[in-house]
């Protein structure tokens, strides 16, 4: 079939059977080496590393989903976002959005300044601080949209003409958006990037980073750095996330309906300050939300009326889990400052926007019920 839609694609994409056995769910080969039948012959499979059947399948199904030509998966999302920024040498520099995730953050800041690559961070949603950020050494702009944890929303078009115009890639962190609500590639960036990990696998048990593109260059590119840095997903892992995106879709509907209702409590409660989610009319994201995504997800984040300690709100849940990650199938609630970008230094931190008392929500598939009646209760306790 030439067009799937999207849901179909999401199960019957990429490699959607094994040639050798019909079977419907791709074996996991586990297996390090190949027999090669021929010496110096160029034998399809050879190397775990290079290159696995199971790994494969998923590759293709990535790339199908984010409408490129080319996937890669590596052993986490950081591990993805590593080999991308490898594609870059001493002396390049990158503009960066300034709310990204935590970790990419430190990578940054701690382990690419040290080889020589040059940063400059931000706010990705000014195009006009964009333009004036770009160097005669600039190559590149990365960013996220929307952010963690404040939910922005960059103008991904617009941003990626700005790249085009000066002959740099455009990068996107699509972890958010899921590809369900948004692609990159179509909006013009050349390279989106998953940590896996979140609404992709979706079931909080698998650690995966995935990586598409439609430019042949950048992909033989990448597929020499992930042969060279070795950090791919392993033949188990890539079976486990496949499984997890056939439901992608089913999921995403759920976890955004829950999200509407969950957002529609928080905005009528007086101890609810200020609230963070693209699809919010009343939000400066909300235009551009409207024109790229075609939904707005699945993350909130929201403030506390002053005075009131997120501590005793969090603390007091039973059902929404207190940890750290989101996009799973189960309601996961944490406390940036403290949890998942406490990496940051807190004067950057409030700086970007992001206070002590910022709670991110990433609603779960449960009963909606449910969710409001635990909120409820442990609203009542602060
Ligand atoms: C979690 C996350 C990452 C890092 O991915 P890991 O799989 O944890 O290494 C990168 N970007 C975003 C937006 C994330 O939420």
């Amino acid at each position: 079939m030439e067009k799937m839609k999207f849901n179909t694609k999401l199960i019957h994409g990429g490699i959607s059977e094994d040639k050798e056995t019909g079977a419907v769910s791709i074996p996991v080969y586990r297996t390090s080496t190949f027999h090669q039948h021929k010496l110096g012959g160029e034998p399809k499979w050879e190397y775990g590393r290079t290159g696995n059947p199971t790994r494969n399948a998923l590759e293709k199904l990535i790339a199908d989903i984010e409408e490129g030509k080319f996937g890669f998966a590596f052993a986490s999302g950081s591990a993805a976002i590593h080999a991308v920024f490898s594609l870059f040498s001493n002396g390049d520099h990158i503009i960066v959005g300034n709310d990204v995730y935590g970790g990419t953050f430190r990578l940054i800041n701690k382990v690419l300044k040290r080889f020589g690559l040059e940063f400059t961070v931000v706010d990705t949603q000014d195009l006009r601080a964009v333009e004036a950020a770009i160097r005669d050494n600039t190559k590149a702009i990365y960013l996220e949209s929307p952010t963690n944890p404040l939910l922005k929303i960059s103008d991904i078009s617009k941003i990626s003409s700005i790249a085009q115009v000066h002959n740099l890639k455009a990068i996107v962190d699509n972890t958010f958006a899921t590809p369900y609500n948004q692609n990159p590639l179509t909006l013009g960036a050349d390279i989106v990037l998953h940590s896996a990990t979140k609404y992709l696998g979706g079931h909080s048990d698998v650690v995966a980073g995935l990586v598409a593109t439609s430019d042949d260059k950048i992909a033989d590119e990448l597929a020499f750095l992930q042969n060279s840095i070795g950090s791919v997903l392993g033949p188990d892992d890539s079976w486990l996330l496949m499984r997890g995106i056939k439901t992608l879709g089913i999921r995403m509907r759920v976890h955004q309906e829950n999200t509407k209702i969950i957002f529609d409590y928080l905005k009528n409660n007086d101890k609810v300050g200020q609230i963070y989610y693209p699809g919010d009319p009343d939000g400066l994201e909300y235009e551009v939300a409207k024109k790229q995504m075609r939904g707005f997800g699945a993350i909130i984040s929201f403030e506390l009326k002053e005075g009131l300690d997120p501590k005793k709100f969090v603390e007091n849940l039973k059902l929404i889990d207190l940890a750290e990650s989101l996009g799973g199938i189960e309601s996961l609630i944490e406390v940036p400052a403290v949890m998942t970008h406490s990496a940051i230094p807190r004067d950057i931190r409030l700086k970007n926007g992001i206070k002590d008392e910022l709670i991110r929500f990433s609603v779960g598939v449960e009963d909606s019920e449910d969710l409001l009646d635990d909120l409820k209760q442990a609203f009542a306790k602060v």
